[in-house]
């Protein structure tokens, strides 16, 4: 802090604070942004982000200065005794990013992305039609329920770039509940056009249909649970395995490629050819 600034802050006070703030983080962001990435992470997500070896250069230089912010900006926890290391942090913010390479908004809201060895339990509360409450308990690979957390066990986060091309991801499901809820109104960016809930409703409903009459589903069946999961669960496809998810449900992939801003189906670069 210069002294200038800090004069400026003791004479205006709090409220002096409060305004300059923004200004600086997105200063401070700008030039984190324009770092180049550490070797080591870059690395890190090419070896286990295949989506990100697939981007076009210039999307690909923006993801690399969005992993520097987002590493700089937000705490990284290991639990259950788990250490966490640079790669974990690349590997995650790259997910995240991807997300958001195409949208405004940097998942201001969000601190700390807590991160398990494996997967892990959660209690919570069930209430059920008679009103009973029962404590339940559950093991997760990942879970977002608040603007200020996100939880991922980094054994699951690694099975996407175990098993690429099947479209499971279990950080890009959960960072896709995050801006969802984002944008429903936890502080964020709203949805791209009006018009644009009622059609993926819809989307959701065939779903329904196909899972009712015991059909065949391309998207996981976990997706027919309730929008929020359909939402999270076609994200999953959309970047993990694009051209298929196109081929399958492409007024589906056009809805998500108008909330993403981005075309993940032609990301060819990088030496990876283009179907036949
Ligand atoms: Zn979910």
């Amino acid at each position: 802090m210069t002294a200038v600034v800090a004069i400026a802050l003791v004479a205006s006070g709090v409220l002096g604070w409060l305004l300059l703030a923004p200004a600086w983080q997105r200063r401070r962001r700008a030039l984190r942004m324009a770092e180049p990435l550490p070797d080591g992470a870059r690395a890190a997500i090419d070896r286990n982000v295949p989506a990100a070896t697939r981007l076009p250069a210039g999307l690909r230089t923006r993801l690399d200065g969005l992993v520097n912010a987002f590493v700089a900006e937000k705490e990284f926890v290991g639990c259950n005794g788990l250490a966490v290391t640079d790669e974990m942090r690349a590997t995650i913010a790259a997910l995240a990013c991807l997300l958001v390479l195409g949208r405004r908004g940097h998942y201001d809201e969000l601190h700390s992305i807590l991160v398990y060895p494996t997967a892990f339990w959660v209690e919570d509360e069930v209430e059920d039609e008679a009103g009973v409450v029962e404590q339940r308990r559950r093991v997760l690979s990942g879970e977002a329920w608040e603007a200020s957390r996100i939880i991922l066990s980094w054994e699951d986060v690694l099975e996407a770039a175990r098993f690429p091309g099947e479209g499971y991801n279990v950080a890009l499901h959960e960072f896709a509940h995050y801006l969802d809820a984002e944008g429903l109104g936890l502080g964020g960016s709203p949805r791209p056009l009006a018009g644009w809930a009622d059609e993926i409703a819809g989307e959701f409903e065939s779903l329904l249909d196909t899972v009712d009459r015991g059909g065949y589903t391309f998207l996981d069946p976990y997706a027919a649970e309730d929008e929020a999961e359909f939402f999270a669960v076609a994200t999953e496809d959309f970047f993990e395995r694009p051209r298929d998810l196109l081929a399958a449900h492409a007024r589906l992939y056009g809805l998500l490629q108008e909330f993403y801003g981005l075309d993940p189906a032609r990301w060819t670069s990088q030496g990876v050819p283009a179907p036949a």
